[in-house]
């Protein structure tokens, strides 16, 4: 992904989250000088293995398993402080050291115990499937300028007079929805006392700090979460996440210019899962659903749902290339398909009785396409051992040029298991 030319890359989901970004960031990252997670939370749940190891990362950039990285949390991420200590304290329990390696932007909003309170109810009454985690409810206030943000924490005195009106309104809001529960403003008034001083160690401006590692030729690995179709603008709306996953939210999320960045990267299953509600066009058949659930191990990383299990979905692929500008495709799990006889690919839709190449807008026409299915062989071999595209079987390596010739990007990488050895760089 880095080269003399790309020293600023982004890696970004390509379908509806879990794709494997994590594992990718974590083999990228060994090349990269800074990780910057640059949108959404603590909802993110990066699974990155290294050795016998399992690690989950929420809210933290999945590079600080490198210990020569610095890790950034950007002005457009969201962040849940509390998650972000006890992860940091999670990982110097197993002996990785993180200090002076962490830094967060002072622009970045907090999730506070009341955006908690806020989603619970709101998912009471509008399921979209949420990880319940705030988020959404932190970049409403983001949005309606209400946020409380980290730098804020520099004067708790301005700040409690914030909170208090925060959580006067989050009670009515509480109200309103008919739920019981209320925010206290002495739990949050004492919750952000007891942050501030951990909290504003590690706080900067810093866009400025990426702006210098670039001009001082540092390699700059931007980590997205979910994925192109859970985007705020170009997702499946209204069952999309609250911030905008694709490459375009990296410039914006991170603090530096668009023409800062040189390379795409968008991470994609060999198939497709979702997990929460809304359309999923290329469902595979009750069997094959709990099939590849199972040879695929799709349970969230963060609330251990049931990940909805498809095919490659084509049109979803190269929608996210354009719609994020990919300049390659990383493919993951391949390993999975192993044992499947015969692979369906959703190489187009038919919606009203018409062959439809692009995803349409809204998701009531989605929910009405029909997938168009071709059936490619399987390999019926194991792939896991494989670190070249020589080493894979045929039917294997002719998967993945269809694939890339459907979805119109060159692909690069290619993940044969969770271990970080596991992988083919094209
Ligand atoms: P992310 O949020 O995009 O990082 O994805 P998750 O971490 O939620 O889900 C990816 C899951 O797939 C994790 O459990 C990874 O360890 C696992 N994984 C990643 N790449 C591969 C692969 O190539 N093969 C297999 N079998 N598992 C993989």
């Amino acid at each position: 992904m880095f080269d003399e030319r790309t020293t600023c890359a982004v890696v970004v989901g390509a379908q509806w989250g879990d794709e494997g970004k994590g594992k990718l960031v974590d083999v990228l990252a060994e090349r990269a000088d800074l990780v910057v997670r640059y949108q959404g939370g603590a909802n993110a749940g990066h699974t990155v293995v290294t050795g016998e190891t399992q690690f989950i990362l929420r809210q933290i950039p999945s590079g600080i398993l490198h210990r020569n990285v610095t890790c950034v949390v950007g002005n457009g991420v969201v962040l849940d402080a509390e998650t972000l200590f006890a992860e940091l304290d999670g990982l110097e329990s197993r002996g990785i050291g993180t200090g002076g390696r962490l830094f967060v932007s002072d622009r970045a909003h907090l999730v506070l115990p009341y955006h908690k309170l806020l989603d619970a109810a709101s998912e009471k009454s509008q399921a979209i499937g949420t990880t319940g985690r705030g988020i959404g409810p932190a970049y409403a206030d983001k949005t309606g300028r209400r946020g409380i943000r980290v730098g804020d924490l520099r004067d708790l005195g301005a700040t409690r007079r914030l909170l208090a009106d925060r959580v006067e309104r989050a009670n009515s809001l509480l109200a309103m929805m008919g739920v019981a529960e209320r925010a206290s403003l002495e739990e949050h008034a004492a919750l952000l006392e007891r942050l501030a001083p951990r909290l504003l160690s590690v706080a900067t401006d810093t866009g400025l700090l990426i702006h210098r590692a670039l001009q001082a030729g540092k390699r700059v690995l931007l980590e997205g979460a979910q994925g192109a179709l859970l985007d705020l603008d170009h997702g499946t709306y209204p069952y999309v996440t609250s911030s905008n996953t694709t490459a375009g939210g990296a410039s914006v999320g991170a603090g530096i210019g668009p023409t800062a960045i040189h390379g795409v990267l968008g991470v994609v299953k060999a198939y497709t899962t979702r997990v929460g509600n809304g359309p999923l066009p290329s469902a595979a058949s009750a069997e094959d659903d709990e099939r590849l659930r199972k040879l695929g191990g799709e349970f969230g990383a963060v609330t251990g749902r049931p990940r909805r299990c498809g095919w490659f979905d084509a049109t979803v692929v190269r929608y996210a290339v354009r719609v994020n500008g990919l300049t390659g495709l990383a493919v993951t799990k391949l390993d999975v398909l192993d044992t499947i006889e015969s692979i369906p690919v959703c190489v187009a839709y038919e919606l009203d009785g018409e062959r439809c190449e692009e995803l349409p807008s809204e998701v009531a026409r989605l929910e009405r396409v029909r997938p168009v299915f071709e059936t490619l062989p399987g390999w019926c071999a194991v792939t896991s051992g494989a670190r070249t595209l020589a080493d894979l079987p045929r039917h294997a390596r002719a998967y993945l040029d269809r694939i890339e010739q459907l979805a119109g990007a060159p692909i690069r990488y290619v993940s044969v298991g969770t271990r970080r050895d596991q992988i083919i760089e094209v």
